[in-house]
């Protein structure tokens, strides 16, 4: 039997503070650079024994020679093979997604640390896979293999597209790739969720392709959706078209044409009447609030305002403006969704930011749901990291 207390392997060893080691304790899978005491000749992306001051092994990490974040934690004991704890993950990962999806063919399959996979996301949409590599060491060659095998072995897409971010790239000091198809043939499909249909182009659009996160909080949207409906910030219209059997007309709007291009698309697809307006959400609230444009459901769900804390201030006044003019534009029994991806905004922020519009523009509101991510973005309780997606519905009176 392996002992806990020491590595049957002969793994690089980086030893880290009393402070990283305590954050370890308390079930964080993350220690900072600062924390590192010694970490010589560690090669980027290393599978890594890690130990405190004293060399007691506190667990087996992947290591990164150049992000903040140095060391995420795989396996509080030793990892002998890599590739089969890959293999197994991934497998933990599907078997989870079975017991909490209904009703779609997209989902998030692997959600990085909080599929204890950190640094890898792996999105399916329907019979096309979405792959994301965030660190160095998910991108050293051997566990890329391992990670592709063990998908097309236990789910056969019909492709496997890599979505690449540059930056993510550039942080993580990796050569610079394209995004590009890396098994099968196929990059294009066609997926469903809540019975709506989407157009998926593995090598297009915004993030993975679709906002998978927002899946429940689109039908949840959908059971108050009535009447005259705007999504502001509608992307491929995921919460426009889920509204748009339930309410007499709905508009979308959004900054990028390309994106409303799909969004029209998808309405087809469905044979739903949906009008897409291409403006600065900013600037169509105002003028339309101003000029007394009126609606009973609007959805805002603007893209991540608060890319780290220190523009937090920035960001709330974002969400506030966004907010009061929406309240300001609801008829009496309406329905707000208001959303917010930020990391940084917590709910409490983005409630406060809510009842002060409201305030201002002296309208009543009442909790309906207080919302998050879909199930298949698992929240790790010990990783506030892994919780992001904020969706409040309120009901709005005068
Ligand atoms: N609600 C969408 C996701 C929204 S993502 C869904 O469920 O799929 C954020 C969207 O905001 C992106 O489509 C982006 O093009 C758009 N956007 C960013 N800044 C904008 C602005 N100032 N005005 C209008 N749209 C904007």
């Amino acid at each position: 039997m392996p002992s806990k207390t020491a590595s049957s392997t002969t793994l690089p060893s980086v030893v880290i503070s009393a402070r990283g080691a305590s954050r370890l304790k308390n079930g964080h899978a993350w220690v900072y650079r600062s924390d590192v005491k010694v970490a010589d000749d560690v090669p980027p992306g290393a599978l890594v024994d890690v130990r405190d001051e004293k060399k007691k092994f506190l667990g087996t990490a992947l290591y990164s020679s150049s992000s903040q974040i140095a060391i995420r934690m795989l396996s509080s004991g030793p990892v002998a093979d890599l590739a089969a704890l890959l293999r197994q993950r991934i497998q933990e990962a599907i078997a989870y997604r079975e017991k909490v999806v209904a009703d779609s063919d997209a989902y998030r399959l692997v959600f990085s640390e909080a599929d204890l996979l950190p640094g890898l996301i792996v999105d399916r949409y329907n019979d096309v896979l979405s792959l994301q590599v965030l660190t160095q060491a998910m991108d050293v060659e051997p566990v890329r293999h391992s990670t592709l095998g063990a998908l097309e072995g236990m789910l056969h897409p019909a492709g496997i597209v890599e979505r690449v971010d540059p930056r993510v790239r550039e942080l993580e000091k990796l050569p610079p790739k394209e995004s590009g198809l890396l098994r099968g043939d196929k990059t294009k499909t066609i997926f469903t969720m809540n019975g709506v249909k989407f157009h998926f182009d593995g090598l297009e659009g915004q993030k993975t392709g679709a906002f998978l996160d927002q899946r429940e909080n689109y039908a949840a949207a959908a059971r108050f959706a009535h009447g005259q409906a705007l999504d502001v910030f509608c992307y491929h219209g995921g919460f426009a078209l889920h509204l748009a059997p339930r309410c007499s007309s709905v508009t979308g709007v959004d900054s990028s044409r390309p994106a409303l291009e799909v969004a029209d698309q998808n309405a087809a697809l469905n044979g739903r009447e949906v009008e897409w307006i291409e403006a600065n959400a900013f600037d169509l609230l105002k003028d339309y609030s101003a000029s007394g444009h009126q609606y009973d459901t609007i959805v805002l769900d603007p893209p991540a305002f608060a890319k780290s804390k220190q523009n937090l201030d920035t960001a709330l006044r974002g969400y506030k403006e966004l907010n009061l003019r929406a309240l300001k534009m609801l008829r009496p029994g309406g329905v707000l969704v208001t959303c917010s991806c930020s990391y940084h905004v917590s709910v409490n922020d983005l409630l406060e930011v809510l009842t002060s519009a409201a305030r201002d523009v002296h309208r009543t509101i009442r909790l309906l749901e207080n919302r998050g991510q879909s199930l298949d973005h698992p929240i790790l309780l010990n990783i506030p990291e892994t919780a992001y997606l904020k969706c409040v519905i309120v009901n709005v009176s005068n």
